[in-house]
């Protein structure tokens, strides 16, 4: 098991210590501990520079030398996490040679997409037509807003859809959702919406039967519980639906079943029976969980679904320093958490939590990708596997309680 991660050295707490003691404090002690004291807003000068350099690099090694073709155009492995990315930049620096960049390789996705029958934001057409809309609006084009919403408004999804978030009901409602926060609600009807929440629930009634658990879902045979295939992800987007109070009890209900149902270590099954306790990821395990009873906490205001995020980031914490870089399965992901678990609770704790895992990731990452202590990823500029992850991260630092888990939160 303790190959999976580095063992966490990190002090479960440091105080930033005053820019004038940092001088001489840093020669004593290694480069991890000293930018670990850092007063925040200078480590933060320190992360940016880190964001925007490998932003570049991300950009050169998936667009630039790529001749702009599109090869993968997914966020989660391909181009279009490239503009997400950049999206993200712009967000942050108001620098409109992002948006216009994010809105050229949206445009080279478009164009790539158009046969493709996936419809998901993280894996399919949604996320093209979602984020080319989102951008288009925050660039004032009203005619290629009007375009993409139109091609959203197209895709044609199979009633055979599975439910979970990659390639499933979720993940299109995902980019509904995405669609309406930065565009206006109703801009996707939640008319279209309820349709697919109705087949939603049905299917997880269905196979729930008698169980105990309200919900249940299958994908590729299996009753998967993490975010990127299971009922965590699902739990997480119907939440943003509109409900009825059945509906609300069946979720609430899935979600207690999963915390009454954990491992004794505090954390959770990849899927359903499962009695290997090994994952600490997005996609499977704590770090997905939490970041959705983080939510539910906050839908619902209930103290027991925050006690278990909160239990589900001591796990994250302990085992979480993944040996991969991205925001599925690796370090920069499970930082998430507990940028999460501060937006709720305000605790400083959980903001140094998340200092500690970017801090590592800065400090360490590229040394030991090119030592081969850490895998560099499948994919190792994308947004999901590999540095692009990272650079996100380092940018959500920035404003902590603004930082939301790429293509996830909201
Ligand atoms: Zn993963």
């Amino acid at each position: 098991m303790a190959d999976r991660f580095f063992h966490n050295t990190m002090p479960y707490f440091l105080a930033e210590a005053p820019l004038q003691e940092t001088t001489p404090f840093q020669t004593a002690q290694d480069s991890l501990t000293n930018l670990l004291s850092l007063p925040y807003k200078t480590l933060l000068d320190t992360l940016k520079t880190y964001a925007l350099d490998l932003k570049q690099t991300v950009v050169r090694e998936t667009w630039g030398l790529s001749g702009k073709r599109i090869h993968d155009y997914t966020v989660y492995t391909g181009t279009l996490g490239t503009a997400y990315l950049v999206f993200k930049a712009y967000q942050v620096t108001k620098n409109h040679n992002d948006l216009k960049l994010c809105l050229e390789i949206v445009q080279a996705c478009d164009s790539a997409s158009r046969d493709s029958s996936r419809v998901t934001f993280l894996c399919g057409r949604a996320g093209v037509c979602a984020l080319g809309a989102v951008a288009a609006k925050y660039a004032g084009d009203e005619r290629l807003l009007d375009h993409y919403l139109t091609q959203f408004k197209e895709i044609k999804l199979s009633s055979k859809l599975p439910n979970e978030l990659l390639y499933g009901r979720v993940g299109f409602l995902w980019a509904s959702s995405f669609i309406n926060h930065h565009i206006g609600r109703g801009t996707i009807s939640s008319n279209h919406s309820r349709l697919l929440v109705d087949e939603i629930i049905n299917d997880g009634r269905k196979l729930a039967k008698k169980g105990k658990c309200p919900l249940m879902y299958e994908w590729h045979g299996k009753k998967y519980w993490g975010a990127a295939h299971g009922l965590a992800g699902i739990m997480h987007v119907l939440m943003d639906m509109e409900l009825t109070p059945d509906e609300v009890e069946d979720v609430k209900g899935t979600l207690r079943y999963m915390i009454n149902n954990r491992f004794p270590s505090g954390n959770y099954p990849s899927s359903e029976g499962s009695e290997s306790d090994r994952l600490v990821h997005w996609c499977h395990g704590a770090p997905g969980v939490s970041l959705t009873l983080a939510k539910a906490a906050e839908v619902f205001g209930d103290k027991d679904f925050l006690q278990a995020a909160m239990d589900a980031g001591d796990v994250v914490w302990n085992r979480g320093l993944l040996k991969r870089v991205g925001v599925c399965h690796g370090i920069s992901g499970n930082a998430y958490v507990f940028l999460a678990l501060y937006r709720l609770t305000n605790k400083v704790e959980y903001l140094y939590k998340a200092k500690a895992f970017a801090c590592f990731l800065h400090d360490r990452a590229q040394r030991l990708i090119c030592d081969g202590e850490m895998h560099g990823g499948d994919c190792p500029y994308s947004l999901f596997e590999g540095i692009g992850g990272m650079a996100y991260l380092f940018l959500d630092m920035i404003e902590p309680s603004e930082a939301r888990f790429p293509a996830y939160e909201l």
